[in-house]
């Protein structure tokens, strides 16, 4: 297990370019937004911290005696795998993890576990244009929203309390208890328009 390394976003320096990356300095302050790259492949470890974890497992053991289903060990090493991965990953990824890690577990138990935990909040569940889901632990993590590159497929995260605005106004104006909401936003990022732009330009 590599150590720990901070599992926030980090605040990205002002950029000189104000037309290339707006969506970054959204939000005004460094305490209010935040962008920072996800690579899709990484298992790194992000901080684990273990009181959140025992929370975390407390409020999926009661979803999982409501739902009259079985504590079954696999089900909770899923729990923690997830709990200590950092960024997005896709099933085969997490799959791939645990099987590193020498965890025995079936592909239909990480599928269906990943089902319970997005059911109940734990996991966030996100489509980004390509075939296979992607999610990301979500208990008590910052809440934030996505850019993705269509050309690297590299997504960005993002942080703009005035959304957190906009959905609660929306649900007082239409009478609407609003539980969460999903917001990607899709374009080419600076590093792929530079490499077009070297192509097309003659040295
Ligand atoms: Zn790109
Ligand atoms: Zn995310």
């Amino acid at each position: 297990m590599k150590l720990p390394q901070a599992a926030a976003p980090t605040s990205l320096p002002p950029s000189t370019n104000p037309a290339d990356e707006a969506g970054q300095r959204i939000g005004g302050s460094s305490e209010t937004s935040y962008a920072a790259k996800h690579t899709p492949s990484a298992a790194s470890q992000g901080i684990l911290n273990t009181d959140k974890l025992e929370e975390v497992k407390k409020l999926f053991t009661a979803h999982l005696e409501n739902k009259g289903l079985r504590k079954t060990g696999e089900r909770y090493a899923i729990l923690e795998e997830i709990y200590a991965r950092s960024g997005h990953f896709d099933v085969e990824q997490l799959y791939a993890g645990m099987k590193e890690r020498g965890l025995q577990v079936s592909r239909a138990t990480v599928y269906n576990t990943l089902d319970l935990l997005v059911e109940q909040g734990l996991v966030s569940k996100h489509q980004f244009g390509r075939n296979l889901a992607q999610y990301e632990k979500s208990y008590g993590y910052r809440q934030h929203d996505h850019v993705i590159c269509t050309e690297c497929h590299k997504v960005v995260e993002f942080c703009d309390p005035r959304i957190h605005g906009i959905q609660t106004m929306v649900g007082e104006l239409l009478n609407f208890h609003i539980l969460h909401h999903s917001l990607n936003l899709y374009g080419i990022c600076g590093d792929c328009r530079a490499q077009a732009a070297a192509r097309t330009s003659p040295a």
